[in-house]
């Protein structure tokens, strides 16, 4: 132990070992003796592989800052992970390259990928619930040869370059010794088998791309953004392994008269101003107009529009709204009243609101200015929004 550890990889005492590792990379990178020309490279190399062996070490690092020697002989760490060097080649190379190596042959047949379809809603399908079909493109199985990638009559055999290994040893050599890593057999791509008759449908992949129809069935309550999830109903694994799962995204088409507000349904009514002073009873269509397997009478709700009603005043129904996902209970229809005032006055009908504005001695002088409340403005950005 001749140097400082922390100094040798230029970090701070309290490093984390994100920061130590990709110290020890670029300086490894730039002292490997295959590429740097510095007469003390390999010197180099060497101290800040110790270095990195005892800082990336937890148990090594702890013992190194309490004053210990973990490279040293007495303690008993030289034996296990320490190869001739003083460090550990496996280390070394994971560190490098980021990577763990392969080992034996691996199977052709693998789990397929989940994958994403949308699906487009009108506002009713989505408040009340509906199957639809959904049209996907994914990987199934290959029928001709149910998956196995070989053609009729024929079967996958043994590699000839690894011989089943699915592996093959690479040897470089380095001031150190020889290196040698594991890699997937180039030759049969780490399977340890090749097909020489491969499959005229898939290519040997055991799979096939199709356009098939799928029944999704959408719980009452979902909105756009949800994802109805189906399990093995996504792409058909390498091999003709099992498939992944689908997820459909929902998307909810703009209504023309109902805005959705979390559970509430919101509508806007005009209504003459003789209505509204007078009060009427209308009948509205509600969003269950729309559904196929109700009575016209059940899509329909009976309004009190009591007298003296102000515009832009909100009437809420109870129940009317969108049910609630999962969850017992709907949310409110909410009615917003605007009071049209009459345009096009012929003269007998401007002589008669003359006189209801003499009788009620109403004019122009007494309009009143309104502070900033929330009445109106409230109303604004919630009809709006
Ligand atoms: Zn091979
Ligand atoms: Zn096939």
């Amino acid at each position: 132990m001749s140097a400082d550890y922390y100094q040798v990889l230029g970090v701070p005492r309290d490093a984390t070992a994100e920061q130590v590792k990709k110290a020890y990379r670029k300086l490894a990178m730039k002292y490997h003796p295959d590429v740097a020309e510095a007469p003390d490279a390999a010197e180099k190399f060497k101290e800040i592989g110790e270095a990195y062996e005892v800082l990336h070490d937890p148990n090594k690092r702890a013992m190194y800052d309490r004053g210990g020697n973990p490279m040293g002989g007495a303690g008993g760490f030289g034996q296990g992970g320490f190869s001739s060097g003083g460090f550990d080649f496996t280390n070394l190379v994971d560190a490098m390259f980021g990577a763990q190596s392969p080992r034996g042959p691996r199977s052709r047949v693998r789990r397929g990928q989940d994958s994403l379809a949308r699906l487009n809603l009108t506002l009713a399908e989505a408040a009340f619930g509906i199957t639809k079909e959904l049209k996907v493109d994914t990987a199934v199985i290959c029928p001709k040869c149910t998956g196995s990638g070989a053609n009729q009559g024929s079967e996958p055999v043994e590699c000839g370059t690894c011989h089943g290994a699915g592996e093959v040893i690479a040897v470089q050599r380095s001031f150190l010794g020889e290196i040698r890593t594991a890699q997937p057999c180039p030759t049969c791509r780490g399977y340890g088998t090749v097909i020489p008759n491969p499959c005229g449908e898939c290519s040997g992949e055991g799979r096939v791309r199709t356009h098939r129809t799928i029944n999704v069935k959408i719980p009452p309550g979902v909105d756009s953004g949800n994802r109805v999830h189906l399990a093995h109903q996504g792409e058909v694994g390498p091999g003709g392994g099992p498939a992944g799962d689908l997820y459909v995204e929902l998307r909810v088409t703009q209504h023309e008269v109902f805005k959705r507000n979390g559970d509430d349904l919101e509508m806007v009514v005009h209504l003459p101003m003789t209505s509204a002073a007078l009060g009427t009873v209308v009948e509205l269509d509600t969003l269950e107009a729309e559904r196929d397997d109700l009575d016209v009478e059940e899509g329909r709700v009976e309004v009190q529009i009591p007298a003296g009603t102000q515009s832009h005043s909100r009437i809420a129904i109870a129940g009317r709204g969108v049910p609630r996902l999962r969850a017992g209970g709907r949310g409110d229809l909410g009615i917003t009243l605007i009071v049209d005032t009459p345009t096009k006055l012929d003269d007998a009908q401007r002589d008669l609101l003359a006189q209801l504005a003499e009788a009620r001695a109403e004019t122009s002088a007494q309009v009143s200015v309104a502070k900033h409340g929330k009445g109106v403005f409230g109303w604004l950005k919630e009809a709006f929004s």
